[in-house]
């Protein structure tokens, strides 16, 4: 089997790891820089990528894309309120996002795709063959779509992506914690521009998530502008300028306070010099690390409100979780460490590099996927409940919200008109009972089926969702053997607030739900008891007297009468009165064909037919 690499796809920086030997390790690009900057420039004499790219920021910022995995697999809806992040501009009319860079519009994972392109060359160049598989880490809280948009960046990049990790779990796989027996870990990961809690189970190597957590816009860059406003106030006081308004000195303001407050995690003091000549000073002063934590320490408190949700939401005290791992740069920090120590009561993990532990836990996931290490699975679970749409536009759910993958259900279904050879299938997503209430995720239809009785049919639907969390749904009839799948890609993607709120309008619509899908039931059985007493009629009048045919008559204009109204009770009342009326018509139709198959048949082969 060639060799898999683990591949870290960040929002600032991505990484690529492979195993050497029995331990995992980062691949160093030619002058040695592990990290890759998330940045490409398309520039008029070609693409850049990494370094390179994120030089042209200051520059040319129109045609430089950053931070594009805050779009992956989102549609323009999901990230409209980014937007003021960002100078891009994307087009509006698309569903699915696509970030114009001078005449041309690229979507995310094409962008993507480039900086994996530009990991894949570099983890050939260093190992000296071929690279064509990997595995790539997403945060755990990426829903489907987030998840297939990076599984298509692979794809283009040229990697065929064999499983799509979470964050977390490759974190907590880098210290070995799948060795533990059972157990519970916190991976807390502040970057740059993100704060992510996770709380996760383990047992026997499998690996669960049981809640996310964070901040989409908070990080080290929020350390870096406290640390420059504070410079800038500095400045005004003592020499009377305001570098506030000229770009470029806020811009070496800025490198110069990101570089003091890296030092300032090692050394308890250091000096920062810049010189303005445009403004005839040179900015000199010495900050120490105290100074640098009271400004920061508000900033730090707030990533502990999202963990004590997360804790709750995993419905554990914080003195029940056992590991606590550390990822990203900012939790170099040493006051980040203090208030998460302070908040587990335990050390946390910090022995590995927090920039690279997410890429050597991905490597050893790709380790174990190629069989290095054979007993352990890992596990996620369905954010929201999948199903498909069923007669009279009721969401039929085949696998239930929080249901543990991979995962799959298969359940019988029919058609509902006679000689239907076409069946429609709507895949859905959500908590309410009617599917227009519900997130629409595919469309697709199953052609062919051989012209039959409504309710002859039978239907198969699987559906599968893998161990990235992507779906697959296949339809068979098993009488003509006809099937027609659907691997489900939505067209854009949800936001964890989202599927909190379909959650909780599912709560607060449950009542109205319910009465309307019970009365679209009462109504589907009313169909199929009226088309099944005019087939009746149609095939055994002779069979009954006028009385009967009668009473038969009157039962279904009844029923005909109410069938369209909301009085379930009614409806139900009308469709039992029907089909008692009809029992003795049934029974007579039975006995029919019965003498009639003796009589036409050869004893044996109504004998051989019923066996079968
Ligand atoms: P990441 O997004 O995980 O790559 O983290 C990047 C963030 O970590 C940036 O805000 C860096 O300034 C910050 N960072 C990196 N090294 C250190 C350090 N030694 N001390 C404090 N922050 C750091």
């Amino acid at each position: 089997m060639s060799r898999i690499v683990g591949i870290d796809l960040g929002t600032t920086n991505s990484l690529v790891a492979y195993m050497a030997g029995d331990f995992p390790r980062v691949i160093p690009d030619a002058d040695g820089r592990v990290l890759l900057p998330s940045v490409v420039a398309f520039t008029p004499d070609g693409i850049l990528v990494g370094e390179t790219a994120k030089r042209q920021l200051v520059r040319h910022p129109a045609q430089t894309i950053y931070s594009v995995k805050r779009f992956m697999g989102r549609g323009y809806e999901d990230v409209k309120a980014e937007l003021r992040y960002f100078p891009f501009r994307l087009e509006p009319s698309q569903e699915i996002v696509r970030i114009q860079v001078g005449d041309r519009a690229v979507t995310p994972p094409e962008v993507s795709a480039l900086i994996l392109k530009a990991l894949k060359e570099r983890a050939e160049a260093h190992l000296g063959e071929p690279v064509t598989k990997a595995v790539i880490t997403v945060p755990a809280y990426f829903n489907d779509s987030q998840r297939q948009a990076t599984k298509d960046a692979g794809r283009l990049a040229g990697l065929e992506v064999l499983r799509i990790v979470n964050e977390p779990t490759a974190a907590s796989l880098a210290y070995g914690l799948h060795r533990l027996k059972r157990g519970t870990v916190a991976v807390y990961d502040l970057g740059g521009g993100t704060f992510d809690i996770s709380i996760l189970k383990v047992q026997d190597g499998i690996f669960e998530v049981l809640a996310t957590s964070g901040n989409t816009h908070l990080g080290g860059d929020d350390f870096d502008r406290a640390l420059v406003d504070w410079f800038l106030a500095d400045v005004l006081a003592r020499h009377g300028v305001d570098l506030g308004r000229d770009p470029e000195a806020m811009q070496e303001l800025r490198l110069a306070a990101e570089a003091a407050k890296c030092r300032l995690s090692f050394d308890e003091r250091t000096v920062l010099t810049i010189p303005f000549p445009q403004h005839g000073l040179t900015y000199r002063r010495e900050i120490a690390r105290a100074e640098l934590e009271a400004l920061i320490d508000p900033l730090v408190a707030e990533t502990l409100g999202p963990c004590r949700l997360a804790l709750a939401d995993a419905r554990l005290q914080a003195a029940q979780i056992d590991e606590v791992v550390l990822v990203g740069g900012s939790t170099r920090i040493p006051l980040v460490r203090r208030r998460v120590q302070e908040l587990f009561g335990k050390v946390p993990h910090s022995q590995l590099n927090p920039d690279e532990v997410v890429a050597l836990g991905a490597a050893v996931q790709a380790h174990i996927l190629a069989g290095g290490i054979t007993d352990m699975l890992l596990l996620d679970v369905t954010p929201l409940s999948l199903g498909i749409e069923t007669l009279g536009g009721v969401m039929s759910v085949l696998i239930p919200r929080n249901t543990t993958i991979p995962t799959s259900a298969k359940e019988m279904f029919t058609t509902s008109a006679d000689g239907q050879t076409v069946v429609d299938m709507h895949v859905l997503q959500g908590e309410r009972e009617l599917a227009r209430d519900n997130r629409s995720l595919a469309r697709f239809e199953l052609r062919g089926i051989d012209p039959m009785a409504a309710g002859m049919p039978r239907i198969a639907v699987t559906f599968l969702v893998d161990a990235n969390g992507i779906l697959q749904v296949q339809a068979k009839e098993l009488r003509t053997g006809k099937a027609a799948s659907v691997e489900v890609k939505p067209s854009y993607g949800l936001t964890d607030a989202e599927v909190e709120r379909m959650v909780e309008e599912s709560f607060a619509h449950a009542e109205e739900d319910v009465t309307s899908r019970l009365l679209i039931e009462a109504r589907n059985e009313a169909d199929t008891v009226i088309r099944a007493t005019e087939r009746a009629l149609g095939q055994g009048r002779h069979l009954i007297d006028g009385d009967e045919a009668e009473r038969i008559g009157g039962a279904l204009a009844t029923l005909l009468g109410v069938r369209d109204g909301n009085d379930r009770d009614a409806i139900r009342g009308a469709t039992e009165r029907l089909n008692q009326a009809t029992l003795h018509l049934a029974e007579a139709l039975m006995d029919a064909a019965l003498k009639e198959a003796l009589a036409s048949k050869p004893v044996t082969e109504v004998l051989e037919k019923t066996e079968s």
